[in-house]
């Protein structure tokens, strides 16, 4: 194969790398927004569960107050019966202090379901705080183990950018940029393999005498794909199909070239 030719091979196995790293960098911002998300709405679930709460609290006061308002209303009725002159009077008072007794047990019966009512706010309360202190500490555990991975991926990535520009710098600048122009075009793939006679991106036939040329010893020329433009290349049966292993054989064994 054409010098050159291995040289853009090497440089589109490094891309392709570079993309594949760049895909999955591009995902951390969304694991880590949705570990916030999730932190979130445990906060607002006790947020909810302490303004229940605290509504229980509020009735609690005015029940109270009903109880003792009415308890006041029985013992001033009591206290009016020694004044009573007629037997009418004392029975409609005595009735009087009958209903103010039947709405304190009212009220006492509301205070009490109430207090019922108050103990299971608290639970939830504390069950909603028990529930956020874990996905906080899961949470905690997932945000390390993806910070791990995004350092991972940015090593990687440092690392790819280095060997992309010993890549490049291999390759003359006019025939870089006509790389990177078909690259953009085809999702970062320049380069197509040919097999079978076909350009192994777009299935179009290679005309027999391009063939023939690609596979003469010494020729020089580049050739690219007549549909899709890609620049075409031909490994020869038995030797290495994989480029950056051929490189690194070529690079082992400088006495066999
Ligand atoms: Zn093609």
């Amino acid at each position: 194969m054409l010098k050159v030719l291995q040289n853009l091979l090497d440089l589109q196995g490094v891309d392709v790398r570079l993309n594949e790293v760049r895909a999955r960098l591009a995902k951390f911002p969304k694991k880590l927004a949705e570990l916030d998300a999730r932190v979130a709405a445990a906060r607002a679930a006790v947020e909810q569960s302490k303004a229940a709460q605290l509504a229980t609290v509020k009735d609690r006061k005015k029940y109270e107050l009903d109880v003792e308002q009415w308890k006041e209303r029985a013992r001033k009725y009591r206290d009016q019966t020694a004044q009573i002159k007629t037997n009418e009077a004392y029975k409609a008072l005595q009735h009087e202090i009958q209903l103010a007794e039947e709405e304190i047990a009212r009220a006492e019966d509301r205070l009490l379901e109430q207090m019922v009512a108050a103990e299971e706010y608290d639970r939830q309360v504390k069950a909603a705080e028990k529930a956020l202190k874990e996905t906080e500490e899961i949470t905690r555990g997932d945000r390390a183990k993806i910070e791990a991975d995004k350092a991972a991926e940015d090593g990687d990535f440092a690392s790819l950018n280095a060997e992309r520009a010993r890549a490049v710098a291999e390759i003359p600048e006019e025939l870089l940029d006509h790389y990177e122009r078909i690259a953009k075009k085809h999702d970062g793939l320049a380069l197509a393999e040919v097999r079978g006679e076909k350009c192994s991106a777009c299935g179009m036939i290679v005309r027999p005498h391009v063939f023939q040329e690609m596979r003469r010893t010494g020729s020089e020329e580049l050739f690219h794909c007549e549909t899709c433009t890609r620049i075409l290349y031909y490994i020869e049966p038995g030797t290495s199909a994989a480029p950056a292993a051929a490189s690194a054989a070529q690079a082992s064994s400088p006495a066999e070239s």
